[in-house]
Parts: structure tokens; C-alpha cells; sequence
């Protein structure tokens, strides 16, 4: 099991849940606008929020952000060891910063300081775009060895400082890449995993790179946190952590809904009744299986499956509970029908 890093309430490592995390894009030194973005997250279901701290004028205008922000916030720092203290020392949670950078052992040391004294865990993070040369060179490029040598590196930079307060990453816009330099990282070190494929591009392919990558490490028992990374609005890459963790039955209590694609042998407006469900359980934190199925040929066996069911007939359709068919109603009467069943099984 992986060793367990605390940020602030949230744990990363040794069995705890996997986390979600997101990274504002608005400018850090619009506080306001940045707290709302950290509140439109944290509502969205994000447990940490990263943060870009580039100088010193934004760190200082964290310090409001850091009192008001209702999810563990980290520092994305690059190169300035000194701005990675500043923002140890203002309250941040974590500090992502790669300590290869520093230069000398007495910097590494005073950012050590810094960090054990208030209790703050760094991420090293390492992307293929940003590797050290030597490593590009000894392996011909940014292979998941190399983003491997390179994560071990650096967090052996802090062990020798007695640093072990760590979380690695290290990714590629490559999914097979990201795939298997995790596993072989997962293998070389007890440090917790922070998971992701990186510059995975706009909603639809990045959606479809991280379920692959994030996906397949999940599977395997790797990663202790994630991060969906996809351009745009970065509440998106919430919603989209949470559908991969539910998909690799990580995801917690939650409605599942089945429903079938549709064909010619649907005869009732079954994206309606699909939609009106959604809605209907969007909240609920409890383990609970709807089947909306279109027609009499699947229908009755995912039904059968599921806590409530309805499958689609002549004229009328099937409603179930617990798998058996509870009742037969017209179409006009399905919503009602579900929307009383989904009360009976949350209250
Ligand atoms: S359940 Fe029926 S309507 Fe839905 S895809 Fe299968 S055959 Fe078509």
C-alpha cells in the first residue's frame, strides 16, 4: 500500500479514496474571480484545487483565497524555490514543484524547512514536455523510462533533505505512454500517484484519452488521485474524473442508470423518461441500479437486473422493482411511475 499524504482534510495514498483534482484558469491575482472558480469546483465534486502561483504579487493574493476556499488549495510553482516557501509558509495545502530545479542543497534544505514545518506535501510532477536534457538523451526521449527516472530523481533530492511528505505524477499527452510509465512507477516507490494524461486536448478527446489512460491504471489498482485535464472549463474535468472513477467502480454510492441505445423497436419517447431520471437522481449518494430500456427484447433482462426498471411495449410499458415487473402502465404514465419508486428507495 501506498504511504499516505494528508492535504489538509483530504487523504492521497494508503487505501483512502481516490480524490479528484482540477486547476483554475482564471488569473491568480483576480481573487475573486479565482474564488468563485475554486467554490464552482468544490461544488462540482472536486476535492483539491490547483492554483498557478507565477511571482510573488500572486502569492500574497492567495492569502484571501486560502482563508475563504472550501477545498484544499496547491501551489503550482515552476523553477522559484523561493515563491515554493512563500507559499508553504502563507497557508497553501500542497506545493507542486520539481526540486531538480533548485540548485543548491542549502535551497533544497530551506524549502524542506518550509514544508515540514507547516505540514505541506509537494507533488513532484513531471510532464514528457519539460523533461531534463540528460534524461532526453540517454533514452532518445520523453519514454516512460525516462519520466520515471526523472519523477525518482527529484523526490530523491528531497529524501536526502529527510523529505518524504511526497506525491509523484508523471505524465504524457501519450496514453500508452502515461500507462506505462505509472506502472513502472507504481512498482519502483511507495509514494502515492497523482494520475493523469497531460494536454489531452479539447471535451471529446480528452474525455476519451483520460478514460483510456486514467481508465486502465485505475484497473490495475494504480492512482491515488486524478486529474482530468481537458481545455476549457475546468468544472468539466470534475464531472468527467467522476464518470471514469464510476466506470472503474471507484466512484462511491451513486445511482447507475443502464439504458439502451435505441432502435426502430422503441415505440415510447424513452429520452424523455431517460432524461427525467437523470434528473431525478442526480444527487443521490446511495447504491441504487434504474435500467431505462426501449423495447421488450433487452428490456425485461436489464430490468430484471436492476433495482427499478422500465421496458418499453406496445402501447405500454413494463415497470419493475427488485426485478420482477411490478406494474404495466401507458407512456404518459412512466415518469410519475419512476419518479415514485426512486422516492421509495432514497427515502
Ligand atoms: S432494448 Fe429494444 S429498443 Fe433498445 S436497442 Fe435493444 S432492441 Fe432496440
Amino acid at each position: 500500500m501506498k504511504n499516505v499524504v494528508q492535504v489538509k482534510n483530504i487523504k492521497i495514498g494508503g487505501g483512502a479514496p481516490v480524490s479528484v483534482q482540477s486547476m483554475t484558469n482564471t488569473p491568480t491575482s483576480d481573487a475573486a474571480a479565482t474564488l468563485a472558480q475554486v467554490r464552482a469546483l468544490s461544488a462540482a465534486g472536486c476535492d483539491i484545487v490547483r492554483v498557478a502561483v507565477t511571482n510573488a504579487a500572486e502569492a500574497d493574493a492567495c492569502a484571501a483565497l486560502i482563508k475563504e476556499s472550501p477545498a484544499p488549495l496547491v501551489a503550482d510553482i515552476q523553477f522559484d524555490y523561493r515563491l515554493a516557501v512563500r507559499c508553504a509558509d502563507i497557508g497553501f495545502n500542497k506545493i507542486r514543484f520539481n526540486p531538480g530545479n533548485i540548485g543548491s542543497e542549502k535551497n533544497v534544505a530551506e524549502l524542506v524547512s518550509a514544508c515540514k514545518a507547516n505540514g505541506v506535501p509537494i507533488r513532484v510532477g513531471v510532464n514528457g514536455g519539460s523533461l531534463e536534457k540528460d534524461i532526453l538523451n540517454e533514452f532518445g526521449g520523453a519514454t516512460a523510462e525516462a519520466l520515471v527516472k526523472s519523477a525518482l530523481r527529484h523526490a530523491a533530492i528531497l529524501e536526502k533533505s529527510g523529505f518524504y511528505n511526497t506525491v509523484l505524477s508523471v505524465k504524457s499527452s501519450s496514453v500508452k505512454t502515461t500507462i506505462a510509465a505509472n506502472r513502472l512507477l507504481d512498482k519502483a516507490c511507495d509514494y502515492p500517484l497523482h494520475i493523469g494524461v497531460t494536454e489531452s486536448g479539447a471535451f471529446d478527446e480528452g474525455l476519451a484519452k483520460s478514460a483510456v489512460g486514467i481508465g486502465a491504471l485505475l484497473l490495475d489498482g494504480i492512482g491515488d488521485t486524478v486529474r482530468v485535464s481537458l481545455s476549457g472549463d475546468p468544472v468539466k474535468e470534475v464531472a468527467a474524473a467522476t464518470s471514469i472513477l464510476r466506470a472503474a467502480d471507484l466512484g462511491g454510492d451513486y445511482c447507475e442508470i443502464v439504458s439502451c441505445p435505441t432502435c426502430s423497436r422503441c415505440k415510447y419517447d424513452m429520452m424523455s423518461v431517460l432524461q427525467a431520471v437523470r434528473a431525478e437522481t442526480a444527487g443521490i449518494k446511495k447504491r441504487l441500479k434504474i435500467a431505462v430500456m426501449g423495447c421488450a427484447v433487452n428490456g425485461p433482462g436489464e430490468a430484471r437486473d436492476a433495482d427499478i426498471g422500465v421496458a418499453g411495449g406496445e402501447g405500454r410499458a413494463a415497470v419493475f422493482k427488485n426485478g420482477k415487473v411490478l406494474f404495466t402502465t401507458d407512456f404518459d404514465g412512466v415518469i410519475p411511475a419512476l419518479k415514485k419508486l426512486i422516492a421509495e428507495f432514497t427515502d
